[in-house]
């Protein structure tokens, strides 16, 4: 016999892709993705969880883009010297 509670959770859980992430660890990992854009590398690739969230998450964009904003201003050299091949 199954409390209908766990069962809503199960659906849930079903219904939720797993791999989704949340704003927290969207936050979490921000700051790295947006020094992978800086490096020029393709960040949506690298970290696909982070810019599918950055898609559906206005906060988490507006987040982004100033972030990307405080890094660029501190950033004088677009290309870095020691570029790993
Ligand atoms: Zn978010």
């Amino acid at each position: 016999m199954q409390d209908p509670l766990i069962k809503q959770m199960v659906h849930m859980v079903a219904t939720t892709r797993p791999d989704e992430l949340g704003c927290d660890e969207c936050l979490e990992q921000l700051d790295h993705f947006a020094e992978t854009v800086l490096a020029g590398k393709n960040a949506a690739e690298a970290m696909p969880l982070v810019q599918d969230h950055l898609d559906r998450c206005g906060d988490c964009r507006e987040e982004f883009e100033a972030l990307l904003a405080a890094l660029r201003a501190t950033t004088y050299s677009p290309r870095p010297d020691s570029y790993p091949t």
